[in-house]
């Protein structure tokens, strides 16, 4: 079943919204048929994740050995490994985070395409001073003698409240880890807003730090018509996005850059004036077919905007997401998925 991607800025109540979702889902799949379907929630807290592997500032990245964001990559990895492991069309995953990167849902969506299940964003909204809010008290009660600083030798020392626990509220569980300021400021500076317009991003569906029980559950009542209601639809396997292998080298970017530029001038090169039919596009392997780019009709199309839909493919598959999943990087697979990507673009391959 479908894959619902939780998307706001740190501290803005995801994880909150996280759990009565999975309360009201699991009500909903008690009531309808409870051997169908099964429930997961995945998030950073339940891979124990530190909100450290986010922070980007000077005086962390030393403490990451290969690249300043690596125990991101690290981070991103796992957190596809466990999505990736239960997500099935029996399956309800609610992946709970800052999901952030428009690349990495674009992922996510393919992951779920791959396996025929659909997927949504639940976007948690909060106006960012709220959300600050909580933050700040959470380091508040992290360490609440401020003039002792924490050490910021240590990463572990971080995470650690106080020995003798005076900052923690009452009958808090655990005490959540705040986000060190700087990573939560870069945080929200580098936050990617879903867009509804876009595939991976939708359906939407909006929940405010106001919503009231009874709007919450309207939006929930939304979001199970549409993954598993009337409203579902049936999913194609159609993957945009390649996978790219282990041994993926520092010449992936360039190939990619490559193999994409190659069609865009096939295509400049060969369409007609009115638009419409086809281009051929070979591949180097041989006895393979050539591949075929179906073009809009009516308007030919200009470079710019083949251009765009370049850079988007590009950025989308730019890598540094973190994901050494199976699978290689051939020349042939990247001008595969492009040719893909550009016909669903192009709306003829729906
Ligand atoms: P995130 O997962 O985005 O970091 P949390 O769900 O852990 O955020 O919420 C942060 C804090 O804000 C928690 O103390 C939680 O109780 C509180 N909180 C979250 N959502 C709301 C809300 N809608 N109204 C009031 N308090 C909230
Ligand atoms: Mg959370």
């Amino acid at each position: 079943m479908p894959l619902i991607i939780v998307s706001g800025l740190p501290t803005s109540g995801k994880s909150t919204r996280a759990k009565q979702l999975y309360d009201y889902l699991a009500a909903r799949i008690a009531e309808t048929d409870p051997a169908k379907y099964r429930l997961h929630l995945i998030s950073d807290d339940s891979l124990s994740i530190s909100r450290a592997v986010y922070d980007l500032s000077p005086d962390t990245v030393r403490l990451h050995t290969r690249s300043a964001n690596s125990s991101e990559k690290d981070a991103r990895a796992a957190l596809y490994g466990a999505v990736k492991r239960v997500l099935s069309d029996k399956d309800f995953v609610i992946l709970d985070g800052l999901n952030y990167i428009k690349g990495w849902r674009y992922q996510l969506h393919c992951e779920a395409k791959a396996v025929r299940t659909p997927n949504c964003i639940l976007r948690v909204a909060c106006p960012v001073d709220q959300a600050r809010q909580v933050n700040e008290e959470r380091l508040q009660r992290m360490n609440p003698h401020p003039h002792k600083e924490t050490s910021d030798d240590d990463a572990t020392e971080e995470q650690t409240p106080p020995g003798d626990g005076s900052g923690q509220p009452e009958g808090a569980e655990t005490p959540a880890e705040p986000y060190q300021q700087s990573n939560w400021d870069n945080l929200v500076f580098r936050y990617e807003e879903p867009n509804p317009m876009t595939r991976w991003d939708s359906p939407l569906f909006a929940i405010l730090w106001d919503d009231t029980e009874a709007q919450t559950k309207r939006t929930f009542d939304c979001l199970w018509d549409a993954m598993a209601g009337e409203g579902r639809k049936s999913i194609k396997p159609n993957q945009s996005t390649i996978q790219r292998g282990r041994d993926a080298s520092g010449d992936y970017l360039y190939i990619l850059e490559r193999e994409t530029q190659d069609i865009v001038k096939r295509i400049l090169e060969q369409q007609v004036d009115d638009g419409g039919g086809e281009v051929k596009i070979p591949l180097t392997a041989s006895g393979k077919e050539d591949l075929v780019v179906n073009l809009p009709s009516g308007k030919k199309l200009a470079l710019p905007q083949l251009q765009r839909l370049r850079r988007a493919f590009v950025g989308l598959n730019r890598g540094g997401i973190g994901l050494e999943s199976v699978g290689n990087m051939s020349s042939d697979g990247m001008r595969e998925v492009f040719v893909r990507y550009l016909n669903d673009a192009f709306g003829k391959d729906e």
